[in-house]
Order: structure tokens, then sequence, then C-alpha cells
């Protein structure tokens, strides 16, 4: 162990301190994500909307991969029905606001983290105002429709990558939509307008396990697009009864109302 953290400051990287060099030990040691990796990670501000199922896990592995900013969307408060699958919460925070309590529980794991916090319900407009050139990736983690919309428009606009997830009884599905590539399809190409999932745990079920799959696929992602390694326009859909993942391939629409011209 001594050994390797040795190894790792002789490295020197200029921007990582010794304590941060022995944290992201396991994962500086991996190919292709390595020192230049980890200074990336830190570099990089990531804004979270929806601190629910998907959310917490999300959140989670990124604070925990050390992402240099979070910034936490949602205006909800945690409830004792959101315990079995919103994993970064305890009995002691029901009550509390989401943003609140993720933000404290994400301190705890790693100090070095910077968090901002807005507890708001999001629409087009805050997403058009608040959306700049500081942000580098945006996580979609809602379950709802018109925010999904938004998101996907407001992105594609500006010109950032979103990572989108949904989870639904045994099913789920991911994409990592890179708007920074002009050949991306966005999710109106791949789903029709009014077609996105749309999910609302309260009335159709969910298993925390299936939506937690997506959330930490979702922090996956994030963390292949700051490492240059992920792939354009793929769609990663889980049959969680079978345990079978599909991936497909999307396919920009040239006549799309929101990414065609
Ligand atoms: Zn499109």
């Amino acid at each position: 162990m001594a050994h390797e953290t040795e190894s790792l400051m002789a490295m020197q990287a200029p921007s990582l301190n010794d304590e941060e060099l022995l944290r992201y030990s396991r994962q500086i040691f991996l190919k292709q994500w390595d020192l230049e990796g980890q200074d990336n990670a830190k570099k990089a501000h990531v804004l979270i909307i929806g601190a629910g199922g998907l959310g917490c896990p999300a959140a989670l592995y990124l604070a925990g991969a050390g992402i240099g900013k979070l910034t936490l969307v949602d205006d909800d408060v945690v409830e004792i029905s959101n315990l079995h699958r919103q994993i970064a919460y305890r009995e002691s925070d029901v009550g509390l606001p989401k943003v609140k309590a993720l933000k404290q529980q994400l301190q705890c794991l790693n100090h070095n983290v910077k968090i901002d916090t807005f507890q708001q319900r999001v629409d087009e407009a805050w997403l058009l105002d608040f959306l700049d050139t500081s942000i580098h990736l945006v996580l979609d983690c809602t379950d709802n429709f018109s925010i999904r919309s938004a998101l996907n428009r407001a992105c594609q606009r500006k010109k950032i990558p979103l990572v989108s997830g949904a989870a639904i009884r045994y099913q789920g599905q991911v994409a990592l939509y890179d708007f920074t590539r002009a050949e991306q399809a966005c999710a109106v190409c791949l789903y029709g307008e009014g077609e996105m999932p749309d999910a609302y745990c309260h009335e159709a079920g969910i298993l925390g396990p299936v939506v937690g799959l997506m959330g930490t696929q979702q922090a996956l992602l994030a963390l292949q697009w700051l490492q240059g390694i992920s792939r354009l326009n793929q769609l990663y859909v889980l049959d969680a009864q079978r345990l079978i993942w599909r991936q497909l391939s999307a396919k920009k629409d040239s006549q799309c109302p929101v990414c065609s011209q």
C-alpha cells in the first residue's frame, strides 16, 4: 500500500495532494484513468437534476470518484416510502429536503467535493438560464416527462452532454447524449415527441436495486465521458426480471424538431 502511494506521488500531479492521491489510488492505477483522469475529475462540474432513486447512487459514486463540484437540484423532501431505494437517506432524514440530506451524506463521504444545492422544481427557463460553460455534464435523474423533455432541449441547445436514466417496475434504460458532437442523436430522435420514458414509482412500483443499477450506470457513463472513452448514440436497456442488458444503437433523425438544425 505504502509502496503504491509512493509510486503515485513520484508521478506528480500538481493539483492533487497526498490525501487525494491515496484516496483515489485504486482508480488512478487504471489505464485510461490515471493522474490525468483524476485531474479532469477534480476540475469537473456536474449538475444532477433529481435526488431520488437514480440521483442518490449517481451522486454517491461521483462524489466518491472525486468530481470537483456537484450541483444538486430537487424540490422534494425525504419520505418513509423513499428509503427502500433512495440509498443516501436514513430514517432520521425523513421530512428533510432531499438536497440537504444528500449534501450531508456526500460531504461525509468526501469533503473535497464542493456541493451546491437548489431546493426547487426545474423548468426550461431555469435550465436555459443556469446552464453555461461552467457545467461540463448534466445527469437527468428525474421521473418526470416535462423535465426530461426540457433537459433534452436545453442541453442540446447549450451543447452540454446529458446522461439520462429511467426505471420502472423491472425495467430501466440509460443513455448518454454527447451534445458536444454534431452526429449525436437527441431523446426526441430516439423516442419521438411525447414518448420519452416517464416513470412514477408511486403508481407502478419499483425494486430498489433496479433503479440503483440505472443510477450507478449513469455515474459510470459520466466517468467514461470525462475519460473521453464514451460511445456515441447508444441506449442501454435492462430487463431486471431476466437480468438481461440490451445495447441499442440510435441514429440522429434528420427531421428531428429539436436537433436537426
Ligand atoms: Zn433529435
